[in-house]
């Protein structure tokens, strides 16, 4: 596995998804999350080749502390928080069952810091049904967990948000797919379709 080929190609994705994260966080939040994402993205790839000789371990570190410095908002410590955990239990060459272990503890973690459960409308939505696939394994995985990836966001338009700045609309949030959602949405079909 070339982390930094993967890197490069989920964080191009992100930028070139800039406008539709920022229309998606307009209409449910308040409209940064395309750039708070574009910010992020930039300041790795800037670091990209200077991080070639770490470790994946390593890399995924500077990664996480990359994003809490340059992203800010919800998503800044929650993009960190995920990487820093992935950064320290992830063995060099994981396999379907480190991936799983690995993000239930990034998810833990996640949850811990900014208190949101499964089902209130937030990134955990697609990460909890990432997690139960890779560790479900089996046939064609990589094209399951996109799949997985990509529908389970679009799940996220039939919850009501009750965290993060859209749960002050509550309902009202009905019908519109969390912004956190389709940025991991985005970054896992990048990387399966770079593996
Ligand atoms: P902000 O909400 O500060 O404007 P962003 O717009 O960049 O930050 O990110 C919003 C996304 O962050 C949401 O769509 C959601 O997926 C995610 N998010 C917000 N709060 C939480 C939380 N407490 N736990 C997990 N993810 C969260
Ligand atoms: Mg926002």
């Amino acid at each position: 596995m070339n982390i930094s080929l993967l890197v490069n190609s989920a964080t191009q994705k992100l930028i070139d998804h800039v406008e539709e994260l920022t229309i998606l966080d307009q209409a449910i939040g308040d409209g940064d999350h395309g750039l708070n994402m574009k910010r992020g993205s930039k300041a790795i790839q800037d670091k990209l080749a200077q991080w070639s000789a770490l470790s994946t371990q390593a890399t995924l570190t500077a990664m996480g502390k990359t994003c809490i410095a340059m992203i800010g908002g919800a998503s800044g410590p929650v993009f960190g928080t995920l990487l820093l955990t992935l950064g320290k239990e992830l063995p060099e060459q994981p396999d379907h069952n480190d991936l799983a272990r690995a993000l239930r503890l990034a998810i833990e973690a996640v949850t811990r810091l900014g208190k949101a459960e499964i089902g209130q409308k937030t990134l955990l939505d697609v990460l909890d049904p990432l997690q139960k696939c890779l560790a479900a394994g089996g046939e064609s995985l990589v094209a399951r967990a996109k799949q997985c990836a990509l529908d389970s966001c679009e799940a996220t338009a039939h919850m009501e948000a009750s965290r993060g700045r859209s749960s002050f609309l509550g309902e009202r949030a009905l019908g519109h797919i969390d912004p956190g959602s389709r940025s991991v949405a985005l970054i896992v079909s990048a990387i399966c379709d770079a593996l």
